[in-house]
């Protein structure tokens, strides 16, 4: 990054693709170690509600019971909100169960996805379940692949597996530089959860 700005680099070309077309749905995967896979996930919920789309959240890793403000805005909002893990892996003291609790949140996901009742349906923390192994990676591209036409997906977590990247249309990798939690900082209402 140059330290005096170029004042004459102002953006005139029109960067849009020649004749470009029209998806009727697009897959999102936001990934890497850097803080916002989650916040733009739900930034793209927020644009869907402004245009009247039906949305669904599946969010596997975080528990019912902690109340989320994107859950709480959700929720007013009319997402079909579903919280279904089980916590964090590393404070849970029976894994199988943690798994068993995966598995059936996968199982409902998909099923939201099929019914097609939805034009939008968030993921989030999905690819830890193909990290662990608890998921395979191909189920979940089978259910992608084998979506209604106009299902929007926005899947999130680190370390997304190949095989969902290949079937995504966009991919972002959030990379850390910089997180208040290096500095010993915790979690802040209103800007992390
Ligand atoms: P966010 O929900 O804030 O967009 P995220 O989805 O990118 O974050 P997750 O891996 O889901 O990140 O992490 C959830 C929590 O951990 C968030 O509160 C976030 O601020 C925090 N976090 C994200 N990235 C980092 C990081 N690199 N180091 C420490 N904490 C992080
Ligand atoms: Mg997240």
């Amino acid at each position: 990054m140059a330290d005096t700005p170029d004042t004459t680099q102002a953006l005139t070309d029109d960067p849009r693709p020649e004749g470009g077309r029209r998806a009727d749905s697009l897959v999102l995967v936001n990934t890497g170690n850097g803080k916002g896979k989650s916040s733009a996930a739900f930034g793209v919920m927020v644009r869907a509600l402004a245009r009247d789309w039906k949305v669904a959240v599946v969010q596997f890793i975080k528990a019912s019971d902690w109340k989320v403000g994107e859950e709480k805005i959700g929720r007013q909002l009319g997402v079909e909100w579903r919280a279904l893990g089980g916590g964090f892996t590393w404070d849970s003291n029976d894994l199988s169960h943690d798994i068993a609790l995966a598995r059936d949140a996968w199982g409902q996901a998909a099923e939201l996805i099929a019914s097609g009742e939805f034009d939008l349906v968030i993921l989030d923390e999905l690819t830890y379940l193909c990290s662990w192994g608890w998921v395979p990676a191909a189920d979940i591209v089978e259910a992608i692949v084998n979506r209604p036409r106009h299902v929007n997906l926005v899947i999130t977590g680190r370390d997304a597996p190949q095989a969902l990247i290949d079937v995504a249309d966009t991919v972002t990798e959030m990379r850390h530089v910089k997180h208040a939690y290096d500095a010993g900082i915790i979690a802040k209402r209103g800007i992390d959860y």
